[in-house]
């Protein structure tokens, strides 16, 4: 089911949802599902699966010379969307990254998705690889996630890239894509940023899901933002509980966000880890109340391989 439909039947009850991540290569998918199973009793509408960018290793040719070989670290993203599917009767949706694919690959694998039922996906630019200092788009790939979405919307009408041919079935995919309450990165200003995600709207986008924050008046600002220039669909936010004290470099370094001072009081002055989580359990808590009592239709949770935390969260919660 799309996940709009979910918001319509919720009928302005929040739902409560999550995104995983693929094992990575070598291990066990079993891994993964005894990381879901205790999030199952919250009833998630839909699961999200990250695709993670390509990257390049160094191989040893053994004779003193190093071969660069391109490999993706944790694949899989489609195949586990099938698995949780079947295995837990949810929605599971798939994250398609502009980076790393040609439109030809992604016209495959959004076939793939149709015939395995998927109705959702999740359309994103992907980060720069690691080995680059700014996103390049791949050659024959989209630029950004408004070409991305544009490419889906296209498929839904029956368009395929270069078939032109009788359709008998059209594709009917949701599609979400990624908003940023403190702006993306990259873009020279939130006004910027907000025209990019109504450009994306605009190809089509069903939903916007929110990169993590923990002021929720950013959030709140940023929905009226959005509303003030036409967005009018779904925002769901994303919420992250902090986990660890190097959170405190790590998020505002990688994510270019803002950590509200007696969240930071509170982490440095945990004597060690354990009690940093206990402490980004009870933020999240308090966070996902003051959400919930403002009516927003799924609270989103990026479990990040790990839900010991997101079950504490949702137990207060739902
Ligand atoms: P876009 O919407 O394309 O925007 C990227 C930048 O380009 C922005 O600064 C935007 O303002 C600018 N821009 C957009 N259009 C134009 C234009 N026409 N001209 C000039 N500038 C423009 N990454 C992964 O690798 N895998 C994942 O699974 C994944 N899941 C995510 C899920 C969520 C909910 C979120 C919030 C992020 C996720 N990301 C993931 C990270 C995401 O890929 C990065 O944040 C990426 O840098 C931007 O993706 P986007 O889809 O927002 O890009």
């Amino acid at each position: 089911m799309k996940v709009t439909d979910h918001i319509k039947q919720a009928n302005g009850k929040t739902l409560f949802s999550f995104e995983v991540i693929p094992p990575q290569k070598g291990k066990n998918i079993q891994d993964l599902y005894n990381n879901i199973d205790p999030l199952m009793e919250f009833n998630p509408p839909f699961i999200d699966v990250t695709t993670s960018r390509e990257e390049y290793v160094y191989v040893d040719k053994g004779n003193g010379l190093l071969d660069k070989r391109i490999t993706r670290m944790r694949p899989g993203t489609v195949g586990i969307c099938a698995s949780i599917m079947h295995k837990y009767q949810v929605d599971a949706i798939p994250h398609l990254l502009c980076g790393g694919f040609t439109k030809e690959e992604t016209e495959y694998v959004l076939v793939d998705c149709h015939y395995l039922g998927l109705d959702n996906v999740v359309a994103l630019r992907g980060d720069a690889r690691k080995d680059e200092p700014y996103f390049k788009p791949t050659e024959g790939g989209n630029h950004y996630a408004s070409e991305l979405v544009t490419q889906i919307s296209n498929l839904n009408k029956g368009k395929y890239l270069h078939d032109d041919i009788k359709v008998e079935h059209n594709y009917d995919f949701c599609i979400g894509v990624a908003g940023y309450p403190e702006k993306h990165m990259e873009s020279p200003s939130l006004n910027t940023d907000l025209k990019r995600l109504k450009a994306k709207v605009d190809a089509g986008a069903d939903y916007v899901v929110t990169q993590m924050f923990f002021d929720n008046k950013k959030y709140f600002d940023f929905v009226d933002k959005a509303r003030a220039i036409g967005i009018t669909v779904p925002i769901i936010p994303g919420i992250k509980p902090l986990a660890v004290k190097r959170h405190l470099q790590i998020l505002p370094q990688v994510f270019k966000i803002d950590l509200p001072e007696d969240l930071i009081d509170a982490v440095e002055g945990c004597k060690d880890n354990k009690a940093v989580r206990e402490v980004g359990i009870e933020f999240a808590i308090q966070q996902s109340k003051e959400l919930k009592a403002a009516g927003v239709p799924f609270l989103h949770y990026y479990s990040m391989g790990k839900s010991d935390n997101i079950k504490a969260i949702a137990s207060a919660i739902f």
